[in-house]
């Protein structure tokens, strides 16, 4: 999948070009990258971020996936490993820093949860909630995006800790996945809801402890009155900026002050040593039935451009994934 036309505004399918090519790359002896043949790819809205700034026209678009070693010129790598990390959407890519790259141990769950709940999203919604949100039990959470592959992993692991979590989502669909697949104690369709500032106050007649932010604009700006005091605002993302030529304002940060809100950005990069005890919390959790998970899967790299664009609309339902190949 190939960039093919400048981004302006929002992404579009025809940014993005299928081709196909019977060129497959070579991983030298001892040159330090391995070759992989590519299986799930996740649709991540950082792809846009990476399409935008460091992808060049006519490169093919990279992102987060899972893939099989083929041929390996690194000593941490050999044939038939399964690795999680940043690679390329094509059928074979050459990865040449595979220090982006962990080694999957655990087969005993469907590979392509590599891609979200035990990938990158998934780590988001843990270092992002555990890490950033410094959650006590009984407190009151709000997730904006709440069905998508980070949202619905930061409610399940809030509820698990003992807070009270709501989230919004943009259909009826969503909204009956949080409330009765992942267990919110309520939830809502922000796209029905005229006044987000009244649908907040139904369900936090007391306020907010905990908003994980996700979409920011307007939400951000019905959510800020609703904080209680000393609350804490996670911003994990803004979604609804992203397509937007010019960034949307805010009107009610003066909030955080008359609040005394903690508002604090992160970004999961600054978490990977952490994988690891992710992976051993999360994995148990999962196999004992504690955690629900829902993927939206596209199956065929040609039909890689619309997933991806969907994420942008919430066409998808729970974590959008590309698969490429099953084997
Ligand atoms: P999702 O799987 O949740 O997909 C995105 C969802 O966002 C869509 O399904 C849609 O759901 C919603 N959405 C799309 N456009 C808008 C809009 N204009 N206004 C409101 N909602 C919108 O994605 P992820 O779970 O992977 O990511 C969630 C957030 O976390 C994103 O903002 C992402 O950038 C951020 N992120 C941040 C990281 C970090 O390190 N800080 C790492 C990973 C993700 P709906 O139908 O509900 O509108």
């Amino acid at each position: 999948v190939i960039y093919r036309e400048k981004v302006q505004g929002s992404l579009k399918e025809t940014h993005l070009e299928v081709r196909t090519s019977s060129e497959r790359p070579k991983a030298d002896k001892d040159s330090g990258a391995i070759m992989v043949k590519n299986l799930y790819l996740a649709c991540d809205p950082y792809n846009l971020h990476l399409i935008k700034f460091s992808t060049q026209l006519g490169s093919t678009v990279s992102g987060y996936g899972v893939a099989r070693v083929l041929e390996s010129g690194h000593p941490n790598f050999k044939k038939g490993d399964l690795v999680l990390g940043l690679t390329r959407w094509e059928e074979y890519s050459l990865i040449t820093a595979p220090k982006t790259c962990f080694k999957i141990e655990h087969t005993d769950v469907p590979l392509s949860y590599y891609t979200g709940l035990l990938g990158m999203p998934g780590l988001t919604a843990y270092a992002g909630f555990f890490e950033v949100c410094s959650p006590k039990k009984g407190d009151t959470v709000f997730i904006s995006a709440a069905s998508g592959a980070v949202g619905q992993l930061v409610g399940q692991f809030a509820k698990l800790f003992g807070c009270y979590v709501v989230g919004s989502a943009g259909s009826k669909e969503k909204v009956d996945l949080l409330k009765n697949k992942f267990g919110f104690d309520d939830a809502f369709n922000y796209k029905e809801e005229l006044d987000l500032d009244a649908a907040l106050k139904r369900c936090f007649p007391e306020g907010i402890d905990i908003y994980f932010e996700n979409v920011g604009g307007k939400m951000l700006d019905a959510v800020l009155p609703n904080m209680k005091l000393h609350g804490r605002i996670t911003v994990c993302g803004m979604i609804s900026q992203y397509n937007l030529e010019q960034h949307e304002g805010v009107h009610n940060l003066i909030n955080l002050i008359w609040k005394r809100v903690r508002m604090e950005g992160f970004s999961v990069s600054d978490f990977y040593h952490l994988y690891p005890k992710f992976l051993e919390m999360v994995l148990p959790q999962i196999r004992e039935g504690k955690i629900a998970y829902t993927e939206d899967i596209a199956e065929g790299l040609e039909n890689g451009p619309a997933a991806l664009v969907g994420v942008f609309s919430g066409r998808n339902i729970g974590k959008q994934v590309v698969v490429v190949s099953r084997k």
